[in-house]
């Protein structure tokens, strides 16, 4: 018996076909495409927090500024991905923009230590002078 696929229509074998999460039948490309969201996701979701509990970390351990790097390069990830807009990695702008705000404070907490260096460096060349 042939069913049509919940999301491409395509014709398929019942016995051929994979429940979703919706429980709906899809066919296996629409099963596996469901996949690929879904880790993708989870990977968003995981450099977006990634940054921002590193960036809160570097307030107590940050040899050479590592911390604040790793926090400004994982946001920087995070708002390469919600903004990409390959077939595969398709965001949700709505529902995930929290996580992008995650992101944006752990890029913000991660260029504190050289917004100080550099305030430090400056009025330093500025006391100099006087
Ligand atoms: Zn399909």
């Amino acid at each position: 018996m042939t069913i049509a696929c919940a999301a491409c229509k395509k014709q398929i074998q019942e016995s051929q076909s994979n429940y979703n999460d919706a429980g709906e039948q899809v066919c296996d490309s629409c099963f596996e495409q469901e996949d690929l969201q879904k880790n993708m996701l989870k990977g968003f979701h995981q450099v977006a927090s990634g940054s921002f509990s590193v960036s809160v970390l570097s307030f107590f351990f940050n040899p050479f500024f590592i911390l604040s790097i790793i926090a400004i390069s994982s946001g920087l990830q995070t708002i390469r991905i919600f903004f990409s807009k390959e077939k595969d990695y398709v965001i949700d702008a709505k529902g995930q923009a929290g996580y992008l705000i995650l992101a944006c404070l752990g890029i913000l907490i991660g260029l504190l230590p050289f917004v100080q260096v550099f305030l430090a460096l400056a009025l330093g060349t500025s006391a100099t002078q006087q």
